[in-house]
């Protein structure tokens, strides 16, 4: 079987993110933000398209994680999951379902596919000893064990992995093996599995795989070649816990689905929660399934996942399955107990607006072939002098000279005096379509984006040689118009191009471009792209809209000192948010909410108490070109002659409200100490009224 070339739809799924932690834009840059890009790069295609993810919520970790939080497993995934979910909504990852293997729907898929392989005789059944917790009384499998690594004697690797040296262990390998839950030396016990035997599908996979498939990446062919060669054996795919999918069986109290067997059929539970068609999407050949993940899920997307699949028979394999390696941060491996991450979540809160720009970064600088770096400085740099200086750049002196030299309408191309200059802009135009979406198709992100920038630089470089505001010098020379109108005409048709070009990496500002062009969404489509008529004219365009911002040092500065102040932080992190919850802290904002709070220093001219009401005094304030009567319900705390001269700070765009018949115009802000009393907030210093707070 080949790659497919005309497929009737496409099934695209992204790795499921672990549901004990947050989101870091390794995970982001690993799969989500280049499986995205390839959604939207088919759907505007109007490709018949499905974008499948959802969190993995079983396995030891999170066990682990409730254990010592001393909070049930359940809670733990709830937190993460939504967390999680938002992040990705956040960044634009445009899931048609973002679902969960807690869900029922996912327990019953996942119970029916084991049921059938067993009831099949597909899987081995082994009593073998395993280390078991005698205090906690638990079998000790993959991180519930941890020991001295027997590679690089790492005194904290775990039963599967050593997260040091990366070797891939079982508990037997680990040197003075103890429990992660009580710290125990454990015994060995007997225990009962049910193992997959892997090398019964070594011939078929290598086929597949070897001599089917050597269109896959380098990285991901090398490593499911080595792991061919090496000979694949029975992997147990039960463990014993309470946590996760009960073995469907009858002899099989506590024992669960091993995370591995149940977390990729998750994709399949998905799509059947998204649509009644899942079967055409998981059942008929012609659809294109492609799995999006990082290295570390290859021998899992790769090999035992489709071996499953064979096994169980009626499913599609994956066509592809584009693995990216890892993104390091500052020079140094991502490690989530170290705190050495940058956190999506907290990156959207710093950076409000700014998603395009993480997006960009993380697609130019993707891990497609090899491990790469991410640093601040190099996200600032790509901010400043790419995504501004170019892109932001050529789009903006575009609109500002249309609206100057053109009166803000599409001018007309006088197809008479065209020259080289215009005819090579218009041939790159027309080419730009296809060499994007070639490099598209080969999952070739980094390079389509190049791309997609380069035609905007060519842009600038037209600009620059053709420059209209020197020809403006001539007006109203005709022959000078139409020299502008012709260099404005193109470069407009060229940004609505950009707009569609750009529009499966930076959807926001895509979504921008087609707001200041007055156009419908339907512009966007890709069979536009290439087109120099898109734009009609004298067709009026609105006012232009910055795209991007400088980044300033500050805040970059402000980032690194963050990361490195980080490892002490993480525990912080969930103590905090522990706490904030049970306090009943307000739901967390962003900036726009705050921004959206009209806050200007007062100063009070004159204070009495209102009739009838011993709570309430009427203040006369200035607020710098104004007076505003508020009232107040601060009697109890100040008294009226006291406060005259004070500063403070006043909400000024609170709507009006009637108290006693009085209007009050905006509110006072005070703080409450714990024993009730009221102060003013103040600036440290007399300042003018009216002074905006921000
Ligand atoms: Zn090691």
């Amino acid at each position: 079987m080949h790659a497919m070339n005309d497929p009737k739809r496409y099934l695209i799924t992204a790795a499921l993110p672990y549901a004990n932690g947050p989101m870091h834009i390794g995970h982001l840059a690993g799969c989500y933000l280049p499986a995205d890009i390839y959604v939207r790069y088919l759907r505007a295609q109007k490709r018949d398209v499905k974008f499948i993810g959802g969190s993995d919520e079983h396995g030891v970790p999170i066990t682990i994680r409730a254990l010592k939080e001393g909070i049930t497993p359940q809670q733990v995934v709830d937190k993460f999951h939504a967390i999680i979910k938002e992040s990705m909504e956040q960044m634009g990852i445009s899931f048609d379902i973002y679902s969960r293997t807690s869900n029922k729907v996912h327990h019953d898929t996942a119970s029916a596919f084991f049921k059938k392989m067993y009831d099949d005789g597909l899987f081995e059944e082994k009593e073998t000893e395993q280390y078991y917790d005698e205090t906690t009384k638990t079998f000790l499998a993959d991180r519930y064990i941890i020991g001295t690594c027997p590679v690089c004697a790492n005194p904290n690797a775990y039963g599967d992995q050593c997260e040091k040296c990366g070797s891939a262990l079982s508990p037997e390998q680990l040197i003075n093996p103890r429990s992660a839950l009580s710290d125990a030396v454990p015994v060995k016990r007997k225990t009962k599995h049910w193992y997959f035997p892997l090398q019964n599908y070594e011939a078929w996979l290598k086929e597949w795989i070897l001599e089917g498939h050597k269109e896959w990446k380098n990285n991901v062919y090398g490593q499911c070649k080595s792991w061919l060669d090496s000979g694949l054996q029975s992997r147990a795919m039960t463990r014993d816990s309470n946590w996760g999918i009960k073995v469907p069986l009858p002899d099989a109290e506590g024992k669960v689905l091993y995370v591995w067997f149940d977390a990729p059929i998750g994709y399949i539970s998905a799509t059947k929660e998204l649509t009644d068609k899942w079967a055409d999407y998981w059942c008929k050949d012609d659809t294109k399934l492609v799995h999006f993940i990082g290295k570390d899920n290859i021998v899992f997307h790769c090999i035992i996942f489709p071996a499953m699949l064979k096994a169980h028979g009626g499913f599609v394999l994956p066509d592809n399955v584009p693995a990216n390696e890892f993104l390091n941060i500052e020079g140094d491996k991502v490690s989530t107990s170290r705190n050495w991450a940058v956190w999506v979540n907290e990156y959207v809160n710093d950076f409000p607006g700014c998603e395009d720009v993480l997006r960009y970064v993380l697609c130019a600088n993707a891990p497609e072939t090899k491990d790469n770096d991410f640093t601040w400085k190099d996200f600032q740099d790509r901010n400043n002098s790419e995504l501004v200086s170019i892109f932001g750049n050529f789009v903006n002196r575009t609109w500002v000279l249309m609206h100057k030299l053109c009166n803000g309408k599409v001018p007309k191309l006088h197809e008479a005096i065209l020259d080289e200059k215009d005819r090579a802009l218009i041939e790159e135009i027309k080419n730009s379509k296809s060499k994007v979406q070639n490099l598209l198709e080969e999952f070739k992100f980094r390079d389509a984006l190049y791309e997609v920038v380069d035609l905007s630089r060519k842009g600038n470089k037209y600009m620059q040689e053709k420059e209209p505001w020197i020809v403006a010098k001539k007006l109203p020379d005709e022959a000078a118009q139409q020299s502008i109108d012709n260099c404005l005409h193109l470069c407009l048709q060229l940004t609505a191009n950009l707009a569609i070009l750009i529009n499966p990496f930076l959807p926001t500002t895509a979504r921008k471009m087609i707001g200041m062009m007055k156009v419908v969404d339907k512009m966007l489509d890709w069979e536009n792209a290439g087109s120099i008529k898109l734009l009609s004219v004298g067709y009026s365009l609105r006012e232009p809209q910055l795209l991007f911002r400088k980044i300033e040092d500050e805040e970059i500065k402000a980032q690194v000192e963050k990361l490195k102040a980080g490892s002490v932080k993480q525990n912080n992190v969930i103590m905090e948010t522990t706490t904030a919850a049970e306090s009943n802290a307000k739901p967390e904002i962003v900036y726009d909410d705050f921004a959206k709070l009209d806050l200007k220093v007062g100063t009070i001219l004159a204070a009495e108490k209102v009739e009838k009401a011993d709570k309430l005094l009427k203040l006369e304030v200035d607020l710098g070109t104004e007076k505003r009567t508020i009232v107040s319900g601060i009697a109890l705390h100040f008294k009226p002659e006291d406060i005259v001269g004070k500063q403070v700070v006043v909400v000024a765009n609170l709507a009006p409200r009637k108290m006693r018949g009085i209007e009050s115009q905006g509110m006072i802000l005070t703080a409450e100490d714990k024993s009730g009393g009221l102060h003013f907030i103040s600036p440290e210093k007399l300042i003018d009224a009216g002074c905006g707070i921000s």
